[in-house]
């Protein structure tokens, strides 16, 4: 892999982007864009106002009802996406250097688990284009009676910080595909290759308003897209809490569908039988990839008693070797947290943690060795002997620390496992594959791996059951979030 110290990053132009034109806002200022490793800005970007996202909305709707987009091919539709994703590929380091400067992860990172997987994804959705269909119906009577799928119409694509191309080509994806137009609130965190896939599309040839880029804060920007009574869809990755507005918001409109991508608090479960070498690595990059800022990080562990100490301990000695530093640096395996005050909830996690008894037997506190101390770098966190009732064993602390539960048998593991309020995903680990295939059913949770973890594919859907969020993100079943369907009769002459 290429040293990104080496390249130069290219900014998108600090404007939004609202019907194919690159502008200022009409009412909003700016906000900045910090680089999560120096603590220093890397630029201002537009933050839009009620009135901004009234224009982008608009301009969706006009591309969406009668534009060229309305008239396209579902085919030509298609090789537009796959034009995109070619073009998010060929420019992958790009793209992973400035998400590498405006989230703090890893160059190595963003490239292969954000960018990457965001042009696949794409590629995956523009083959889904030309395929959807309806269905003809064997009603009673005489009717020849039909079921088409239509897009939605104007989805807002509200997104995270965390995988900021990624989970915003998990979105794009699908609505393209399924013929909608979109506007694009990116989080206020990190907006920049949001930004840039905006440019990219033109380049791509999409036609002016079908994609919209509203930079700003979730309040305005995101909150006047919720509210908007010409927008037909959110699909949102992000808190419980917001997704509460969410709801809010669109029960006070229009009754605008919503998918909603959520936290987690994800169960490894380590039977004594697991290969544990295997298991141990899946644990210990389950928590630190991506700085524990994954909304499935395996961010509990639970062990069974007899292999508690063994397992645990090689955990440790994992966790204090990982190397924490500068982003770009190809040695570097963890960067720095998304922001000053990621990091204090991070810190405040840790306390609670102390407090409440658990032992702390790895990292817990900030790293600030040499440059370090100006950005915002965590030391990869282990707590032992984390009681359930715990807050570290219940919140989502979305941040490089782990918990480590004991259990007894069977039973006492799956009542761990699904003790939250969250069921994004799980893993359980054990030779006894039976075992694991019946527990796997009892687990409440939108993924299961079985002596794996963190496994993705464009086929496989992902998302979440309980407070993990409704719908479902990648794969065919994500197309359904953005497409109606219309039962069409027409009475047959019954003298033929
Ligand atoms: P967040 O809810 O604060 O923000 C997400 C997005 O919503 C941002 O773009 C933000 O600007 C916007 N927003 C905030 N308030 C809003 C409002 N009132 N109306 C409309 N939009 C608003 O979440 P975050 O801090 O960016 O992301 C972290 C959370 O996301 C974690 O809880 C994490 O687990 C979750 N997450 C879930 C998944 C998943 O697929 N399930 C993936 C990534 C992150």
């Amino acid at each position: 892999m290429i040293d990104a110290r080496s390249l130069t990053p290219r900014l998108p132009a600090l404007r939004l982007l609202i019907d194919g034109q690159g502008v200022e806002p009409l009412e909003g200022g700016t906000l900045p864009v910090v680089n999560p490793a120096t603590g220093e800005k890397v630029c201002d970007v537009p933050s839009a106002a009620a009135v901004d996202v009234d224009r982008a909305v608009k301009s969706a709707r006009r591309a969406f009802e009668s534009g060229p987009w309305s008239r396209m091919s579902a085919r030509e539709r298609g090789k537009l996406i796959r034009k995109l994703a070619d073009l998010l590929w060929e420019r992958r380091e790009e793209f992973a250097l400035v998400e590498s400067l405006n989230n703090g992860k890893t160059f190595r990172d963003a490239v292969r688990g954000d960018v990457a997987p965001g042009a696949g994804t794409l590629a995956y959705f523009a083959d889904w284009a030309d395929k959807i269909h309806g269905e003809v119906l064997p009603v009673n009577g005489p009717f020849h009676t039909y079921v088409l799928k239509e897009p939605v119409g104007v989805a807002g694509l509200i997104v995270p910080w965390n995988y900021p191309t990624c989970i915003l080509c998990w979105k794009l994806g699908p609505a393209l595909a399924a013929g909608c137009t979109v506007v694009v609130k990116p989080s206020e965190m990190t907006p920049l290759t949001a930004m840039k896939l905006g440019e990219l599309a033109l380049e791509a040839g999409f036609p002016p308003g079908v994609i919209n880029v509203v930079t700003g804060y979730g309040d305005p920007a995101g909150e006047s897209l919720a509210r908007h009574p010409d927008v037909d869809k959110i699909s949102f990755t992000g808190s419980g809490r917001t997704a509460r507005r969410l709801m809010q918001a669109s029960a006070s409109s229009n009754l605008k569908k919503l998918t909603l991508e959520l936290g987690g608090k994800s169960p490894q479960v380590i039977f004594s039988d697991a290969d544990l070498e295997r298991a141990v690595e899946a644990c210990f990059w389950g928590i630190f990839g991506n700085k524990g800022e994954t909304c499935n990080a395996g961010s509990r562990v639970l062990v069974q008693d007899g292999i508690y100490d063994d397992f645990v301990g090689r955990l440790v000695v994992r966790a204090r070797q990982l190397r924490v530093g500068d982003p770009l640096d190809p040695s570097t395996e963890m960067g720095a947290q998304v922001s000053q005050k990621q990091l204090d909830t991070i810190l405040g996690y840790v306390e609670s943690g102390r407090q409440q008894g658990a032992h702390l037997l790895a990292g817990g506190e900030r790293d600030t060795e040499n440059l370090k101390a100006k950005g915002f770098f965590m030391r990869p966190t282990v707590f032992g002997e984390v009681k359930p009732d715990m807050k570290i064993a219940q919140e989502e602390i979305f941040g490089p620390v782990l918990s480590c539960l004991r259990f007894k048998d069977d039973a006492h593991a799956l009542e761990l496992a699904n003790g939250t309020l969250y069921g994004l995903a799980a893993s359980l680990w054990t030779h006894d594959v039976a075992k694991a295939h019946a527990l796997a059913r009892k687990v409440k949770s939108g993924v299961v791996w079985i002596n794996c973890f963190n496994e993705f594919d464009d086929a496989a859907p992902f998302g979440g059951y309980k407070e993990s969020g409704w719908g479902r993100d990648l794969s065919h079943h994500a197309l359904e979030g953005y497409l109606q369907c219309k039962a069409v009769w027409t009475r047959l002459p019954t003298d033929v």
